[in-house]
């Protein structure tokens, strides 16, 4: 698998197979915040993604990693009741090893679920777990995500280029 390209990529979390990565017997899933759970003004979490959290904790050990402060990120994986890792510094893998030494997990039991390559994918890819790549919910980005797009975006020219990965094609 190539470093920049995901092993699932769906629209949203909300079109993810959950059923077929709990058969694949993956057991905790990370997810990204920002753009990927919350659009990144959003300080309320809606309804529809507060059921789908109570759903996915009922199967799954569900954890949030952000590079966002802990302030943003707390206030929102609280509404979620769930552990998060703020400043998390994607793509460095440090806060995938603290969860991986918290939960005394396997690797083939993790799965990060985002929605940037050059951060969520690529720090999946490097530690050697399952990785989901998500279309960002909203258009606007976090100021410090503008250079990441940026690279993203040649990224993704040379892997559709070279018929990895292309925008927009969804698989499980
Ligand atoms: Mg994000």
């Amino acid at each position: 698998m190539h470093i920049y390209v995901p092993n699932i990529y769906q629209k949203s979390i909300f079109k993810i197979d959950y059923k077929k990565l709990k058969k694949k017997g993956i057991k905790y899933l990370i997810f990204d915040l920002d753009n990927t759970i919350a659009l990144v003004d959003e300080k309320k979490t809606p309804k529809k993604t507060k059921a789908l959290f109570d759903k996915l904790k009922t199967d799954f050990i569900v954890l949030i990693i952000s590079n966002n402060t802990k302030k943003r990120v707390k206030e929102y994986s609280d509404q979620l009741e769930v552990p998060f890792i703020s400043m998390a510094m994607k793509p460095l893998t440090k806060g995938l090893i603290q969860i991986k030494k918290k939960y005394q997990c396997q690797k083939e039991e993790m799965c990060m679920i985002g929605d940037q390559i050059m951060t969520d994918v690529l720090s999946g890819n490097l530690y050697k777990i399952d990785t989901v790549l998500v279309d960002p919910l909203g258009k606007k980005d976090l100021k410090i995500t503008a250079l990441n797009r940026w690279i993203e975006n040649k990224v993704l020219k040379q892997l559709k280029k070279k018929k990895l990965f292309e925008k927009g094609k969804y698989y499980d």
